[in-house]
């Protein structure tokens, strides 16, 4: 048996396809923005925040609520140099910094310690980004953005499903942004979400969303502000409101598969996987191995072996600071060494024990075991 299993797929069932279709046949005139409002709805009440916007993406989510904060030319915001680039181009598109620390070897998020000692006179935002479902340190940053007057934002686009001591990861900070891009743990196609409880946040950020026209503005065709256009659409929405109904079903699904990598993982003491420390929960979105250096297993064999066998190896992610259009920041050297030995593994909700176990195969063999 040699099909593809794919690092990832979406789980679209009948729910789906008649919301959508009903958004396609009905959702025009008075109902167009109905399937919007009720995804908002049920994401802020899964969540347990006020407020919700849905965007186009959540690069876009990112890039109004940072313009919101007035993040501009000349300012810096800290992120940890591990990420997808998503997070770090909105700050660049606003003419302000992207400063890269380095993370912590065993959540490989954003290092707290170095995070603080990163602070300048121009820094004006820290963002948290929970890498691959595993949450950030989150007590101590909000301390370190509470003594210093600086905001820390939560890209949770990687968590949903994650939860920091009884608070879903993107809730706890001062906006909080998820993406519903075909890969994540729901889906709308494209599309995102900006969530906030601070009432005039929302506001702000409401009216940069809808080309800077204000909610209560009677004036026809008359913008307040030059805002952004990164709304969602009716349909993308109606299938939104379908995985919102089922999420519990897709969050334990990738939490099952993750917990019985897991199990099989745990035998191997030389191989670290996502971890899940009390008092947390890890919604799973991306099982990921890495090799301790004795192992000697490296990307480029990992890549080898899975090609080989049909398998999806998406590797993990470059250091931000290595791409061609940043200064490279040799010094956080567990973001740089990480990827050299580091592996994705395939999660998608029908995945079945078998498939994992031939993934697992793989990687024992890597090991030679
Ligand atoms: C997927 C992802 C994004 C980008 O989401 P889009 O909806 O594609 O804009 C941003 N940040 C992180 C951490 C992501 O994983």
């Amino acid at each position: 048996m040699n099909n593809r299993i794919f690092y990832t797929k979406p789980s679209i069932t009948e729910l789906e396809i008649s919301y959508a279709t009903d958004a396609a046949r009905n959702g025009w005139g008075d109902q167009c923005y109905e399937y919007i409002n009720r995804f908002e709805e049920l994401f802020k009440h899964h969540l347990g925040v006020q407020y919700a916007i849905a965007t186009s993406s959540c690069t876009g989510a990112l890039h109004m609520g940072l313009a919101a904060i007035g993040i501009g030319p000349g300012d810096e915001v800290i992120m940890a140099d591990t990420n997808w680039i998503a997070t770090a181009a909105p700050i660049v598109q606003l003419g302000a910094k992207p400063v890269f620390v380095d993370i912590l070897p065993d959540s490989w998020c954003i290092n707290p310690e170095l995070a603080e000692a990163a602070i300048t006179p121009h820094t004006k935002a820290i963002i948290a980004v929970h890498l691959y479902g595993n949450l950030c340190e989150m007590d101590e940053l909000l301390a370190i953005g509470e003594k210093y007057d600086i905001p820390v934002i939560e890209d949770a686009a990687e968590a949903i499903g994650s939860v920091f001591h009884g608070k879903r990861a993107g809730s706890m900070g001062k906006f909080g942004t998820f993406s519903f891009h075909g890969t994540k743990t729901i889906t709308t196609g494209e599309g995102g979400m900006f969530v906030t409880n601070d009432p005039g946040l929302y506001e702000h950020v409401l009216t940069l969303s809808n080309h800077g026209r204000a909610r209560g503005q009677t004036k026809q065709f008359w913008p307040d502000m030059v805002g952004f256009k990164y709304k969602m659409s009716n349909i993308q929405a109606a299938i939104g409101c379908a995985q919102m109904e089922r999420i519990n079903d897709l969050i334990s699904r990738k939490r099952d598969i993750l917990s019985y990598y897991k199990t099989l993982i745990e035998f191997f003491p030389t191989v670290a996987i996502n971890p899940e420390p009390s008092g947390t929960t890890n919604g799973g979105w991306m099982p990921t191995v890495v090799f301790q250096p004795e192992t000697g297993v490296t990307r480029e064999q990992l890549q080898k072996v899975f090609k080989s066998k049909n398998i999806d190896a998406r590797v993990f992610f470059h250091p931000l600071s290595s791409l061609t259009m940043f200064e490279k920041q040799y010094f956080n050297v567990v973001a740089w060494d990480i990827p050299n030995r580091a592996i994705n593994l395939p999660s998608y909700h029908d995945m079945t024990k078998d498939e994992q176990n031939r993934v697992i195969e793989f990687i024992l063999r890597c090991l030679n075991v």
